[in-house]
């Protein structure tokens, strides 16, 4: 099926990066030889179902990514509305939207996602997560615990995330939630639309700290 889906990446790409402390926006910093970004645009491109990418980049930092099939849009002061700003570049029915601090994204996954979306049709989202892990407890006051929640309906979500695209301009134009939307799945169930978890493979680590660099560094050199 994967052959006949054809649809836009949209990578995040906009973000400042103060958690990893580099001096410059996350998705620039080197990564295994190569800025941060040029990871998530290679697995793009080898995704069978993407014609076309789209990268929301910091302000300052919107010059040429290189290539015919990418264009560039200046990000937004949040993640949601820096995905708002590349949309407005985005004329296929399917879209899959990626963070660029996901750098270990394989072009499987992202025909994965798509491909689960499309074999869906009421489903207005797929989007890439694993199982938790660690026992979650949510805080009342300060560092007091308020409950334990149950480990075996919880899921941590990730990206690349499906998108039928009408949906997700529908989502990102009615919610009013654009400056608090984490991800933007989450704007299509406040309007209470279907999104499906597909499971991502364990690797697809998000690089927020120095840690998850060095983290991210090995097990890019191991492929
Ligand atoms: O801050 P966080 O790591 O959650 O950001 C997730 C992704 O969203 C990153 O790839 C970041 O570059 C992107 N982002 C963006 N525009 C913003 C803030 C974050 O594109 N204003």
């Amino acid at each position: 099926m994967t052959g006949t889906i054809k649809a836009t990446a949209v990578i995040a790409a906009a973000g400042s990066g103060e958690r990893l402390g580099a001096g410059g926006p996350k998705a620039f910093v080197p990564l295994a030889g190569r800025p941060m970004i040029e990871w998530s645009i290679e697995a793009m491109r080898a995704a069978a179902s993407i014609t076309e990418i789209v990268v929301a980049s910091p302000p300052g930092h919107t010059h040429d990514l290189g290539g015919d099939d990418l264009a560039v849009v200046a990000g937004g002061d949040t993640r949601s509305e820096s995905v708002a700003r590349a949309m407005e570049e985005v004329d296929s029915e399917l879209v899959v939207v990626h963070d660029a601090a996901r750098p270990l994204v394989t072009s499987a996954l992202v025909d994965a996602v798509l491909e689960d979306l499309a074999g869906e049709p009421d489903c207005g989202a797929v989007v890439a997560a694993t199982p938790v892990s660690d026992t979650i407890k949510q805080i009342a006051r300060g560092r007091e615990v308020d409950s334990t929640l149950d480990r075996s309906a919880l899921w941590a979500a990730q990206t690349p995330q499906a998108f039928r695209s009408s949906v997700l301009r529908e989502a990102l134009g009615s919610t009013g939630l654009l400056r608090q939307a984490t991800d933007e799945a989450m704007l299509i169930e406040r309007l209470g639309g279907m999104v499906l978890l597909h499971e991502a493979p364990a690797d697809n680590i998000k690089v927020t700290t120095p840690l998850d660099l060095r983290l991210a560094e090995m097990l890019l050199a191991e492929r």
